[in-house]
């Protein structure tokens, strides 16, 4: 008798439609719950590159070398990604 074997875990199945059904519900959501984590690790780490960036703008805020109206601009600057970075995590 023929078997049909699993090519991700070796399971052996009896019919071709009852391997189809394993592959589907057993690997395909499995890759897809391993992608979803991929895109979080990549979300978490922008957003870490985000908040390094707000740090070094608030840096560069008190800079005295800045002018009254560059330092305006850096202030709207940080709001503008502040609110974007809240969105974010909202979002999540
Ligand atoms: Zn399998």
């Amino acid at each position: 008798m023929k078997e049909y074997k699993c090519k991700h875990c070796g399971e052996v199945f009896e019919k071709p439609l009852l391997l189809a059904r394993h592959v589907r519900s057993t690997h395909k959501r499995a890759k897809t719950r391993e992608k979803k984590g991929v895109e979080k690790e990549k979300q978490a780490d922008q957003i870490n590159k985000t908040i390094e960036a707000i740090g070094i703008l608030k840096g560069l805020q008190v800079s005295p070398n800045l002018s009254a109206e560059e330092k305006k601009i850096l202030g709207e600057v940080l709001t503008r990604i502040e609110e974007l970075l809240a969105y974010t995590q909202r979002s999540k």
